[in-house]
């Protein structure tokens, strides 16, 4: 285990409680958690800011130049565009309607796969999306799959909204989960797909400390002997 740091991805719908698990995972683990959701939230801010994608269009050729132009960086856990913490942004409802949009466009996601193979290269990461453990590291150390039933799902985004102070209804949540799921699951490049090496945990009746208790005893049966 001290020898080999691995290269742990964790896929599944949204709002399974990825990014809480993961971010806990990689703390205990003392590895880097990275959040490729944020990417895909972050580069829809920018279109959205500059007009790239209005009323639900999206002008290609200026987001091809954008993908070039932007910068994206992961400070202290948060994610900076251009320099700018946005973090907070990036989680409202008007990039969440959008996000599925701009991450279905295949050069969006051939540039961020890039990026994130050579954030994760080294190993000591522990990376959550749609398409980790299909297409940004097949070969990665261990694999999750992350579900829940959705209206667990919606209840759960929901409350961390309206815990962050954004005032959205159950059912506007509930719709964009559900719309998202569709989206991601049927896109043509890179579509959320469990592997059929990925452990499948059903998260709807479990705590967080419990999934990481889980992952943490997965990880440390197949690789308990430091090789
Ligand atoms: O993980 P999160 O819910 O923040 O991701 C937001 C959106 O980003 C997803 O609904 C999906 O459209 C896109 N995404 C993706 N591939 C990833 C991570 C996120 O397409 N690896």
């Amino acid at each position: 285990m001290e020898q080999k740091r691995l290269i742990i991805a964790i896929d599944g719908f949204s709002s399974t409680g990825k990014s809480t698990v993961s971010r806990i995972l990689a703390a205990r683990l003392g590895y880097t958690y990275i959040d490729t959701g944020a990417m895909y939230r972050a580069v829809t801010l920018h279109a959205t800011r500059e007009g790239i994608l209005r009323d639900g269009n999206v002008d290609d050729e200026r987001l091809s130049r954008a993908l070039e132009a932007i910068t994206l960086e992961f400070k202290n856990g948060e994610i900076y565009l251009d320099g700018e913490s946005v973090e907070e942004e990036i989680r409202g409802l008007a990039v969440s309607g959008n996000v599925s949009l701009i991450a279905a466009f295949a050069n969006v996601r051939e540039k961020l796969v890039a990026w994130q193979r050579e954030m994760g290269r080294k190993g000591g990461v522990v990376m959550d999306g749609r398409d980790i453990g299909s297409v940004v590291f097949p070969g990665a150390d261990v694999k999750f799959f992350l579900t829940a039933d959705p209206a667990t799902r919606a209840r759960r985004r929901h409350e961390e909204m309206v815990g962050k102070g954004e005032p959205v209804s159950m059912e506007e949540v509930e719709a964009n989960v559900r719309q998202r799921d569709r989206l991601d699951s049927t896109r043509a490049v890179g579509p959320l797909k469990k592997t059929a090496d990925a452990i499948e945990i059903d998260t709807s009746e479990m705590t967080i400390e419990e999934e990481v208790e889980l992952m943490l005893n997965v990880i440390h049966a197949r690789y308990a002997s430091g090789d």
